[in-house]
């Protein structure tokens, strides 16, 4: 492994096993922004004059997200950006990451939203776990709900999530597992969820681009890292998937790609096979939000709190 650039010679900071070249930070962050521009173009995933909503968690991967749209959309025609948090209400982390969140926002000049559990739901995560397990399942549904809502509600045309290349192959693998074939609908840096005035439809940037790599960035572009573990957080099967997916890549470099590329040449016969079913939306007889039944899951989780 060389431990220079094998561009410029300079001092590297990765080697990229997968294509066995090494990069110095200058030379990376260029072909890292270069990379994400040609999926957001070769996807189609923003057009100008639309207004972007990007889900911010304060987090790594979605501060670099907003860091990265804010460079981008300097140069596009009318775009603008909004960023939304979802204070699930997690005292001793949540409130950690708002204020990163909020810090970033301030210098990007990005407006930031904050949308609460406790304001939409009367609530907060802390108070559901009081007598509940699994925060998780709670939390994901509760707060995919309330991004689309409130995104929705900011007039946001997109909703930007920062799910990576790690995130999307560990939902595929987790779907293959389970069996659930209908629900890899849902992927894809453009995922095919329904189409509904009420639904904000989901795009992600990142979604060809490694965890570990974003991560890199962020430190590049001097972006603070919030290090504090959600004490919710559970071993769940994505945790033990993650794990088989990391040794296959040690094993194997470029196993994540090549596994990512396959099922892209799946997705459009699964979106035939099964999209038909997912557009048969309806409003949730409770909150009024669209829903595949007559009682949406985040009504009936509310119903069990
Ligand atoms: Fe919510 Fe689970 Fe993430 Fe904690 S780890 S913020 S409970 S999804």
């Amino acid at each position: 492994m060389s431990t220079e650039c094998w561009k410029c010679g300079k001092k590297a900071v990765i080697h990229r096993k997968y294509e066995g070249k090494s990069w110095c930070s200058d030379h990376f962050a260029e072909q890292f922004e270069s990379l994400i521009k040609e999926t957001i173009n070769k996807e189609d995933l923003f057009n100008s004059n639309e207004k972007i909503c990007v889900a911010l968690s304060g987090g790594m991967d979605s501060s670099a997200l907003l860091f990265f749209l804010s460079k981008l959309f300097k140069n596009w025609r009318n775009a603008e950006l909004v960023a939304l948090t979802v204070d699930e209400g997690i005292k001793g982390y949540r409130d950690e990451s708002i204020e990163i969140a909020r810090e970033l926002c301030d210098d990007l000049g990005v407006k930031l939203h904050v949308s609460s559990f406790e304001d939409a739901f009367g609530k907060t995560l802390d108070d559901i776990m009081k007598d509940k397990k699994h925060g998780c399942t709670y939390c994901g549904v509760l707060r995919r709900w309330l991004l689309n809502k409130k995104s929705r509600e900011l007039g946001a045309d997109k909703l930007a999530t920062a799910h990576n290349l790690d995130d999307e192959l560990q939902s595929i693998f987790m779907n293959y597992l389970k069996g659930d074939m209908k629900r890899m609908v849902r992927l894809g840096a453009k995922p095919a969820i329904v189409e509904d005035e009420k639904f904000v439809p989901r795009v992600k940037p990142f979604r060809n681009t490694p965890e570990k790599e974003i991560a890199l960035y962020g430190r590049i572009r001097n972006l603070e890292l919030h290090q504090t573990e959600c004490p919710y957080v559970e071993n769940s099967l994505r945790f033990d998937v993650r794990d088989f997916l990391n040794e296959m890549e040690t094993k194997r470099p470029s196993t994540k790609f090549t596994a990512l590329r396959a099922f892209d040449k799946l997705l459009p016969s699964l979106r035939k096979k099964y999209s038909s079913e997912d557009v048969s939306v309806d409003n949730c007889d409770e909150c009024g939000e669209i829903t595949s039944g007559r009682v949406c899951k985040t009504c009936k989780l509310l119903e069990k709190i």
